[in-house]
C-alpha cells in the first residue's frame, strides 16, 4: 500500500446546512482544512445540492473533495443509511434515486406530523417546511420545533419521547430498498458504503447476515469508523470488512459543534495496513 494512501487525515461522511447540519458547505470545507483533513467529502441525507459550494472551496484550499451522499434505504424493514462516494453529479441512477427519496421526505413529515397530532401535539408540518426551507426535510427538523416549543428538553429527548424509530413504528417500509439502490447505482468508480453499522439495531449474526446481502449486491465497503467509536466496535468491523471482502471508510458523520467529541476530521483511529480503503483507488486524488 503507498505510504501516502495510508497516512492522510480522510473523513468522508459530513453534513452541512443542506441537509440537518449546522455550517454551508463552504464553512464545512473551511472546518476540515482547520483540521488539516486532506481528503474529504460531503455526504448530506439525500440530496447532491451543497456539492458545487463545496467543491469549489474545497479547489480554493486545494483540499481534494470527493461528491457524496447519505441515502436512505431499508432492509428487512429496518432503515439504513448508505454512503455513495465519488460519482459524477449527473448520474443518472442516483438522481432519480434522490428525487424519490426527496418525496418520500415530504410525505413521511406528513405522516410524522400526524402521528404526534394523535399524541396530543400541535400539527408541526407547515412549521417543520418552513424550518427545513431549501435544506432536506427531516426528524431534526421535527425535533428543533419539539425543543423550541418546550415539549422536550433537547432533541435526544425529542427522539426518544417521539421521532425514534421504535416510535415511529407506523411509518415502517418509506424508504427503497437496499437491493433496489444498490443494484441500481453498482459501478466501477462509484463506491457505495454501509453507514455507521453499528447504529442499527442488529445482532452480530443479523449484521453478517446484512453484510452478506450488502456484498451481493454490489457494495463496496463499510463505515468502520462514524465519529466516536469504541475501538472493540472498530475491530469487529475491521474483521467483518475482511471476512466480507469488502473495504474500509471512515468519517466523523459532522453535523455541527454539538457536544465535546465531535469535530471535522475526527474519530477514532483505525488499523489502516490491516482492511482494503475506498479510497485507495480512486485515481481522482
Ligand atoms: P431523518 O433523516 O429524517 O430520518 O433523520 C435522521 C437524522 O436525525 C440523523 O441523521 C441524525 O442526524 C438525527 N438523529 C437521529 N437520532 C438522533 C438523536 N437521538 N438525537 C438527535 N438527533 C438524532
Ligand atoms: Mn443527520
Ligand atoms: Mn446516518
Ligand atoms: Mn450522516
Amino acid at each position: 500500500m503507498p505510504e501516502a494512501a495510508r497516512y492522510r487525515k480522510v473523513d468522508l461522511h459530513t453534513h452541512s446546512t443542506c441537509s440537518d447540519g449546522h455550517f454551508s458547505p463552504a464553512e464545512l470545507v473551511d472546518l476540515a482544512v482547520e483540521q488539516s483533513v486532506s481528503l474529504f467529502a460531503l455526504t448530506d441525507h439525500d440530496t447532491l445540492d451543497g456539492l458545487p459550494e463545496a467543491r469549489l472551496r474545497a479547489a480554493e484550499h486545494g483540499l481534494s473533495f470527493i461528491n457524496g451522499v447519505e441515502l436512505s434505504t431499508q432492509w428487512n424493514g429496518i432503515p439504513l443509511h448508505m454512503v455513495a462516494l465519488n460519482f459524477s453529479a449527473d448520474n443518472p441512477a442516483l438522481l432519480s434515486i434522490v428525487e424519490g427519496n426527496q418525496a418520500i421526505r415530504l410525505d413521511r413529515a406528513r405522516r410524522i406530523a400526524d402521528l404526534l397530532v394523535k399524541q396530543g401535539l400541535p400539527d408541526l408540518f407547515d412549521e417543520a417546511v418552513a424550518l427545513a426551507g431549501n435544506s432536506q426535510l427531516g426528524r431534526p427538523h421535527f425535533a428543533s420545533l419539539l425543543v423550541e416549543k418546550c415539549f422536550v428538553k433537547d432533541a435526544n429527548k425529542a427522539f426518544d419521547r417521539y421521532l425514534g424509530n421504535k416510535k415511529l413504528g407506523q411509518l415502517r417500509d418509506v424508504w427503497p430498498e437496499l437491493e433496489q439502490v444498490l443494484s441500481a447505482l453498482a459501478d466501477e468508480d462509484m463506491a457505495l458504503v454501509l453507514a455507521h453499522p453499528k447504529r442499527y439495531p442488529l445482532t452480530v449474526t443479523k449484521l453478517k447476515r446484512l453484510l452478506s446481502d450488502f456484498k451481493k449486491w454490489g457494495g463496496t465497503g463499510i463505515e468502520i469508523v462514524s465519529g466516536n467509536e469504541r475501538p472493540d466496535s472498530v475491530r469487529l468491523l475491521e474483521r467483518l470488512t475482511r471476512e466480507f471482502d469488502l473495504k474500509a471508510s471512515v468519517g466523523s458523520d459532522y453535523h455541527g459543534p454539538f457536544g465535546p467529541w465531535m469535530q471535522v476530521g475526527k474519530f477514532t483511529q483505525i488499523h489502516e495496513g490491516e482492511v482494503d480503503l475506498v479510497w485507495q483507488t480512486w485515481s481522482s486524488i
